[in-house]
């Protein structure tokens, strides 16, 4: 895998403790915190704590207990908010953006959990 990691990105300095962020949930692999500039009333960020730039860097090459622990952390957010249908909640979108085309801005492999209202059609076409 060819990905280099820039960890001077602003979730590796969230990571550091150099910059603050809303927690929601830390485990030993993952942190999860709520977006600065929320597009649903619920936008919480899942990232792993390892250096990873995007969700293919991170299923090639972090470990199976960073793999669980990040998507059980998941699980538990989808919870917590209270949007998973499986909760009787009224759903939720996970997206995660990559490179240039996925027009990703911060370089530190993410999920976006956004709930809380009527999300719309998955992409707009244009
Ligand atoms: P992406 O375009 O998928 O890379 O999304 C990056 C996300 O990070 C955006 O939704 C930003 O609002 C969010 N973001 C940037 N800086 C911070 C920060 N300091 N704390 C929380 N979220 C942030």
């Amino acid at each position: 895998m060819a990905y280099t990691y820039d960890d001077q990105n602003i979730f590796a300095k969230i990571l550091r403790g150099e910059i603050p962020n809303d927690t929601v949930l830390e485990t030993e692999h993952t942190l999860a915190f709520r977006d600065i500039a929320p597009k649903a009333p619920e936008h919480v960020l899942v990232i792993p704590k390892g250096a990873y730039v995007a969700l293919d860097h991170f299923c090639a090459e972090a470990s199976d207990a960073e793999i669980v622990d990040f998507h059980r952390t998941v699980a538990e957010i989808c919870k917590m908010t209270g949007a998973s249908p499986g909760e009787g909640g009224e759903g939720y979108r996970g997206i995660t953006n990559a490179g240039e085309n996925g027009v990703q801005e911060v370089p530190h492999y993410h999920l976006h959990i956004l709930a809380g209202r009527p999300l719309g059609p998955m992409l707009l076409m244009r």
